[in-house]
């Protein structure tokens, strides 16, 4: 199965509820950073395995 984690773009709707690539649990957003204008990261993380993933997302 392709890595859809490699695609930096997701709308926020499709961002919603993230299930972890390495375990499928649900992954928390942990951190939300500013980047460019009208985009910021989101990290979201898995507290099952410790996997981590980072977004850019438009605003
Ligand atoms: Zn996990």
């Amino acid at each position: 199965m392709p890595s859809a984690q490699n695609d930096p773009l997701f709308s926020v709707a499709d961002i919603g509820v993230f299930s972890c690539a390495k375990c499928g649990k649900p992954m928390k957003l942990s951190c939300i950073e500013p980047a460019e204008p009208g985009f910021d990261v989101r990290t979201f993380e898995c507290e099952k395995c410790d996997h981590t993933v980072k977004f850019a997302v438009s605003i």
